[in-house]
């Protein structure tokens, strides 16, 4: 995980030149346009941090969206190998049935089996007795028998009656023998299927565990990306923070300077500050945020359609005010027109103006970009009217909705 490694050393990094620019702003003694607390060198320095700012952030916008694709895989991943679980689950199950199958049979060949046993027992007893009614049984002598003759005739009876004694004895004790030897040959054939569906169930088992810990990583890495996501998401919205303030400061700087000076403002008479594009893609007001995250209170208009090499101009004459670098307007300028009446140009490539400059309406003030929190080049212009963010779509005309 060394994007997450990266994107740690990145956030300290965002949280440092984040607050280095919180206390630029508070070093600040007051807003008069002249009174220039912090030199240019100091401006450019931090102009360099900016840029390079600016490079990751665009990075981590693309990061997170990189994630979100990574995390559909994964899920993807993960629901292939539930699917592949539950399969090897249900074939677990199905061989634990056959085993329990063949236990049966194996039980009811065993019962065959003592049954035949007990049979031919039974039978050895009868031949016994029947034995017994001639002479005593446990020494079981046919010849004994047969010596009792009294004649040849006698003998030759005794003979026979032995002899058909001994093969009907004889025939019923080899069916048993032969049952018993089925019986036997079919259990060993049961037991020898048992032990080859238990190997395929520990085949089974172990293919399931492996696929269980593939589950396990593939979650775990789901969590991970999912903390990637959270960290990127909060320090977007660091930034969309940032973006707020530096509104409420811009408006109150505004305010001030109206304050500081008798002359009334006269509001509107503002030209277009690009002329390539009039196209708006995005109004003044509430917004849903891009992706979700950044300001859902949009203080102004976005243009669209003016890439990275168009000349911004001054809407109107003014003295800059604010001419420096923000993480969510990256370069951006604002003009004090006087009254509360100012404008700001913002996520510019560069900036052509200083704070303290007068400029005449149409002057180019900088180059369009996508500084800042921007996910295309755009020009977000605002205006404020008596310190107040108002709507520059009262001014400008023929403008083309592209939202
Ligand atoms: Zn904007």
């Amino acid at each position: 995980m060394q994007t997450l490694q990266k994107s740690k050393t990145f956030k300290h990094f965002l949280r440092m030149a984040l607050s280095l620019i919180c206390l630029f702003t508070l070093l600040l003694p007051n807003f008069e346009p002249t009174a220039k607390a912090i030199s240019q060198s100091d401006i450019d320095a931090l102009q360099a941090d900016a840029n390079k700012l600016a490079a990751k952030k665009k990075g981590l916008q693309s990061k997170l969206s990189a994630l979100s694709d990574d995390k559909s895989k994964v899920l993807d991943k993960k629901e292939l190998l539930d699917e592949q679980i539950s399969v090897l689950s249900d074939q677990v199950s199905n061989v634990e049935d056959q085993i329990a199958d063949f236990d049966h049979l194996i039980s009811q060949t065993q019962t065959q089996l003592d049954e035949a046993k007990e049979k031919e027992k039974l039978q050895y007893q009868l031949f016994c007795k029947r034995v017994r009614a001639m002479e005593e049984c446990g020494t079981i002598s046919y010849w004994s028998v047969l010596f009792k003759a009294n004649s040849f005739t006698d003998l030759l009876s005794r003979l026979d009656f032995v002899n058909e004694i001994m093969e009907s004895d004889q025939r019923v004790i080899d069916d048993l023998k032969k049952l018993q030897d089925e019986i036997s040959a079919k259990q060993n054939d049961l037991k020898d299927q048992k032990a080859e569906s238990e190997s395929a169930k520990a085949d089974l088992v172990a293919k399931k565990s492996e696929l269980d810990t593939q589950r396990k990583t593939t979650v775990s890495l789901m969590k991970q990306i999912e903390e990637n996501e959270a960290d990127y998401k909060s320090t977007l919205s660091e930034i969309a923070r940032e973006e707020d303030a530096t509104n409420d400061k811009i408006a109150q700087m505004a305010k001030e300077l109206a304050k500081q000076s008798s002359a009334k403002g006269t509001y509107g008479g503002y030209i277009w500050p690009v002329t390539v594009s009039k196209r708006i893609s995005s109004p003044f007001g509430r917004r849903t945020s891009p992706g979700g995250i950044g300001s859902t209170n949009h203080k102004g208009v976005d243009i669209c359609g003016v890439g990275y090499t168009t000349q911004v101009l001054a809407a109107k004459a003014g003295t800059v005010i604010i001419s420096q670098y923000s993480s969510s307007y990256g370069n951006y300028v604002v003009i004090n027109h006087g009254g509360g009446n100012a404008t700001l140009y913002a996520h510019l490539s560069s900036r052509k103006v200083s704070v303290g400059d007068t400029v005449t309406q149409g002057q180019v003030i900088g180059i369009t970009g996508c500084t800042g929190h921007s996910t295309g080049p755009h020009l977000h212009f605002g205006i404020t009217e008596d310190g107040e963010w108002v709507d520059p779509l009262k001014y400008l005309s023929d403008y083309t909705k592209a939202w």
